[in-house]
């Protein structure tokens, strides 16, 4: 079962992503230390709106429902894909990628192009 994680009101100084000490909120539940670095975690939602954007790019249509739905499902195996304590943006980019990339012939760098950077 995935812990919710809310934040705690104590703060542990540890160094973030740019090397500088800085205050982290730890989960209440689970004590997981959050990622507090720009490079966060978006939901499953947002990669559901992309895929629909390629699905009608342009007037062609890349990639079926059947597709999207496939692909999604391959999203949700992934372990904590949406949990934005751990999961970095840069993480999830390259599990969506391998996951289209199963299920059409979509380039890497085509798809790469509807994610923001
Ligand atoms: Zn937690």
């Amino acid at each position: 079962m995935a812990c919710e994680h809310r934040d705690s009101h104590e703060r542990h100084y540890l160094p973030a992503h740019n090397g500088l000490i800085a205050p982290h909120p730890a989960c209440r539940e689970c004590g997981y230390i959050k990622n507090i670095s720009p490079d966060k975690a978006k939901k499953l939602g947002y990669f559901a709106n992309v895929l629909a954007e390629m699905k009608n790019y342009r007037g062609e249509k890349l990639l079926s429902d059947a597709q999207i739905r496939l692909i999604l499902k391959e999203l949700e195996k992934v372990e904590g894909f949406d949990d934005d304590y751990f999961m970095t943006f840069t993480t999830q980019k390259a599990a969506f990628i391998k996951a289209v990339r199963k299920y059409s012939s979509l380039s890497p760098s085509f798809v790469k192009s509807f994610l923001s950077s």
